[in-house]
């Protein structure tokens, strides 16, 4: 079966420490790669995680604030150094187009990759940035003080088959293939239907929450998401500096994860004000218990709904 998993690259804020690297997390998704935020020494991060440049489709930047961009540089030029064998689509919010162009042509290379910026207008409501059979990529405006946007994959729902179903109806081999194509076969002179034989599967949901105040973006990304990754800066002590900056403390992320019915919380872009994330992940327990603090390299499984 096809892997789902998110590898964390990167988990600091604003300054990356020895142990926490600027923001990057790529997740696994059946055949596509996804990296959101390339923060400066996204590339290295990727060769600790044995990542190729070839896994890549789609990079998904929140905002330009250099924790989150400064690795797209190197990440559009290794894909021409590796001479990726299909397109790069690079989505961002569309008012940090010269920031994007900037990095894109920061050094000299010679671009042989090709690369497709998709600037997305940045709204307060949900908005389709790519639509492929397999899953719906959302964006939804965030409260940062500068154009910032967060992401929402969702697997298009489908059908599960009821095996006690399928064997009363004698329905089995190629014909079960035959009934989700075209939604029903006949058998002895009978039609049935791929209704009659399964239930509604809704499609597994990963939402990428990054800087923010808690917000109804935040809300309307993380809904009943399978999991929620956000930016959890700060500890509730300093509840105060997440509200100054734009930014969210780990009880806020806790918070939007409990709102939104999200299944379970992964908390990062920590401040490098704290020596461990302990507290964090004490706060964000006490109101949401399905919280995990993430390391780099950390790799979270996806899991599928049935
Ligand atoms: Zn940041
Ligand atoms: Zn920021």
């Amino acid at each position: 079966m096809s892997v789902r998993e998110i590898v964390a690259l990167g988990t600091a804020s604003q300054v990356p420490t020895r142990l926490r690297n600027h923001n990057g997390y790529f997740l696994r998704w059946d055949d596509e790669g996804f990296l959101f935020d390339p923060g400066e020494g996204t590339q290295r991060q990727m060769a600790f995680a044995t990542l190729a440049a070839s896994a890549l489709n789609r990079v998904c930047v929140t905002h330009f604030h250099g924790d989150h961009c400064l690795g797209l540089s190197g990440i559009i030029q290794r894909a021409s150094l590796d001479r990726l064998p299909h397109p790069l689509y690079v989505h961002f919010p569309a008012s940090g187009m010269q920031y994007f162009e900037r990095l894109r042509f920061a050094s000299i290379y010679h671009p042989a990759a090709e690369i497709v910026p998709c600037p997305i207008e940045e709204r307060d409501e949900l908005v389709v940035v790519a639509d492929t059979p397999a899953y719906t990529l959302y964006a939804h405006a965030l409260v940062h003080g500068v154009p910032t946007v967060g992401y929402r994959l969702e697997e298009k729902s489908g059908r599960r088959f009821l095996p006690e179903k399928l064997a009363a109806a004698k329905i089995h081999g190629p014909m079960v293939g035959e009934l989700a194509r075209q939604g029903f076969v006949e058998r002895d002179g009978v039609r049935i239907t791929a209704d009659e034989v399964s239930t509604f599967r809704p499609g597994t949901v990963v939402a990428f929450v990054m800087d923010t105040r808690p917000c109804k973006g935040a809300l309307a990304l993380a809904r009943d998401a399978d999991i929620l990754v956000m930016e959890a800066t700060y500890t509730a002590e300093d509840q105060q500096l997440a509200n100054e900056h734009g930014h969210s403390s780990a009880a806020d992320a806790a918070r939007t994860a409990r709102e939104a019915n999200a299944k379970k919380l992964a908390i990062t872009h920590f401040s490098q004000r704290y020596a461990s994330t302990e507290q964090h992940v004490r706060d964000a327990k006490a109101i949401f218990d399905d919280t995990v603090a993430l390391h780099d390299l950390d790799h979270i499984q996806i899991p599928r709904r049935r």
